[in-house]
């Protein structure tokens, strides 16, 4: 491929500008980190995975009317997705105690919340990306009133998917981050789900045994983390080789 602009290279992708204006490529690395990028590692096959799983979930959110930034999976590592003004905030949705919650509040992992919650992040790596009420958001103008409400509510139905789905595959949704971005239609702004959605960026607990699988397994050093994600892409039958342990041979003429 020609080569091509970079425009930001984060922690686990790198964006390059897209063939045509108000496109972008992004590029999933097999970098990992956790703690603010304070533990790193290279985990072989971890950004194919996520590509595909992202892929995933983005057409689904956008089959059931949510709009993403998404338009398709170009090959193994990269996707095509329209450009987006990203919001500085990590949209964060509990369904159970974990993680930086469970500390907080002194609740054990894996209680259950009397009703999802979200909870913002400020997107800022120097800071830490610290925890942020809702009032700040409309007063030092990350959004508007009105686009923070979308965010709410869009959050909420993509936990109601998200849940939907994994629930299906025998996973439960613990928690995830999500970011939203601004597309411009007719010179006006609209929201999209933007970033990635992957087990970067969940928590995924196998309903029967509770075992780990998502980023927690590299953040805990619990074993593997590309078997861990093989293992959901496998039940949500979004690996390749899934199909050949499923159909019988067929003759080819
Ligand atoms: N999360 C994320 N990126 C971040 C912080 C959190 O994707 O920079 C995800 C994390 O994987 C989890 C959810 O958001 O699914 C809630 O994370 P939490 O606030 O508990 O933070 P952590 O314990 O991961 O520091």
């Amino acid at each position: 491929m020609a080569r091509r602009k970079k425009i930001y290279e984060g922690k686990a992708k790198i964006l390059y500008e897209g063939p045509e204006p108000g496109t972008i490529v992004q590029y999933f690395k097999d970098d990992a980190t956790a703690f603010n990028a304070e533990k790193k590692a290279v985990i072989d096959g971890k950004g194919v995975l996520n590509n595909r799983l992202s892929e995933f979930f983005m057409t689904g959110l956008q089959a059931v009317g949510i709009p993403t930034h998404f338009i398709k999976r170009l090959n193994m590592r990269e996707q095509l997705c329209r450009q987006a003004e990203i919001v500085p905030l990590e949209v964060i949705v509990r369904n159970f105690a974990a993680g930086s919650m469970a500390k907080r509040l002194g609740l054990e992992e894996g209680t259950q919340l009397p009703r999802p919650i979200v909870e913002f992040s400020y997107k800022d790596d120097a800071l830490g990306d610290p925890l942020v009420p809702e009032e700040y958001i409309a007063a030092f103008g990350w959004a508007t009133q009105q686009e923070l409400d979308e965010i709410v509510s869009t959050a909420l139905r993509v936990n109601d998917f998200l849940a939907g789905v994994m629930h299906g595959v025998g996973i439960r949704l613990i928690d995830f981050k999500i970011e939203f971005g601004r597309v411009w239609e007719n010179e006006y702004p609209r929201l999209v789900v933007a970033d990635e959605i992957s087990p970067d960026s969940c928590r995924l607990w196998d309903v029967e045994t509770g075992a780990k699988l998502d980023k927690d397994v590299f953040r805990r050093d619990l074993g593997n983390l590309t078997d861990a994600y093989t293992e959901v892409a496998r039940r949500l039958g979004v690996l390749p080789t899934n199909v050949t342990h499923t159909t019988k041979p067929t003759m080819i003429n």
